[in-house]
């Protein structure tokens, strides 16, 4: 008979947090096919409320609790956020604190819906609005935690834990799923926190991957890490990219930075849908358009090209995967062979 041993006391948090992370590594072998590299993909839509933004959630909270920030019951997490964050920390919080956040009215309906599922409060602020505008979501989101009593604003923009997640759990996992071989590392960046704390965590383990940061047409990142001036414009991708350079990202670190327009990305999504049957969001297509192209322009012998999905394609059910939508924007369905990115 099995005995439970009472003497150790359960890890502190739900069981849902013990899923977090250790998220499972896959080889993309026919949008590989003919690569003269490997592409492997880090299935982070595989957490437990479904994207890479878990594990930052379940680690602010550690991080805050254990610095005394948080109090059971009372605190409220306030927070900007393009949706997967909300989700994250409010998995994280389940019947814990309350979360309120903040999404520009760019993000679509299924992230919206999600937090409030999860008992949420979301405002929703004008999208298109310039960064320093009181409107913008993320001064929203200051501005309610000021106003508001016992609230712990989570600042992902600029809270070195949402780096320190990667560094401590996606870095290492990264490196242990491919044995240390990787040529590079390709991921979009929203707050940085994925691309950086990746980055810091390959660095420190001494490997030389090529850090490649793929950004959306439209975002200034790819251009201020060139040393560019590039004005913002608008794009459709949700989650990644922005018309300013937030703190957690260190843009000296990026090796090579590369530009995907929207369409390229959306198309790519249908295709790991249909090819791989991976149904992700639109940050994955970016990623995967970027490391496509840069498997072409990495010199050899064949290595791995680590690219990160960051969230599923449920989230993105009445635009990405909604055809009448995409017409209205002239996004194409791939005829696989004539496909550019193949
Ligand atoms: N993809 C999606 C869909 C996201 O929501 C986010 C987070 N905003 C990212 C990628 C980028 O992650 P990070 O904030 O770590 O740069």
């Amino acid at each position: 008979m099995t005995t439970i041993d009472t003497t150790v006391s359960p890890p502190a948090g739900t069981a849902a947090m013990e899923l977090v992370g250790d998220t499972p590594m896959v080889e993309l072998a026919s949008i590989g096919a003919g690569l003269p590299h490997r592409l492997l993909a880090k299935c982070e839509f595989m957490n437990p409320a479904g994207s890479v933004k878990d594990r930052i959630g379940r680690h602010i909270i550690r991080r805050a609790e254990d610095a005394g920030l948080l109090k059971p019951g009372r605190s409220t997490l306030v927070e900007a956020t393009a949706g997967n964050t909300g989700i994250g920390l409010a998995a994280a919080a389940a019947g814990r604190y309350r979360v309120l956040v903040t999404m520009s009215s760019k993000m679509g309906p299924e992230k919206e819906a999600m937090m409030r599922a999860w008992g949420a409060e979301v405002v929703r602020c004008p999208y298109g609005v310039p960064p320093q505008s009181p409107d913008s979501f993320i001064n929203t989101a200051r501005r309610l935690a000021e106003e508001l009593p016992d609230a712990y604003y989570v600042d992902q923009f600029a809270n070195p834990w949402n780096r320190e997640a990667h560094e401590l759990t996606t870095g290492p996992e990264i490196l242990r799923q491919t044995g240390g071989e990787i040529g590079a590392f390709v991921s979009g960046a929203g707050t940085g926190g994925t691309f950086s704390g990746v980055g810091r965590a390959l660095r420190a383990a001494g490997s030389k991957a090529q850090l490649v940061l793929a950004d959306p047409v439209g975002s200034i990142l790819a251009s201020r890490s060139r040393g560019g001036n590039a004005p913002a414009g608008p794009y459709l991708i949700e989650g990644i990219g922005g018309d300013f350079v937030p703190e957690l990202l260190d843009l000296g670190s990026v090796d090579r930075p590369m530009n995907v327009a929207d369409a390229d990305s959306m198309r790519m999504c249908l295709r790991l849908q249909q090819e791989e049957g991976l149904w992700v969001g639109g940050s994955a297509g970016c990623a995967v358009v970027a490391a496509v192209r840069l498997a072409r322009l990495l010199p050899g012998p064949r290595t791995n090209i680590v690219v990160i999905l960051p969230d599923g394609g449920a989230r993105y059910t009445s635009t990405i995967f909604n055809e009448a939508w995409r017409e209205a924007r002239g996004i194409t369905r791939p005829r696989s062979d004539s496909e550019e990115d193949r």
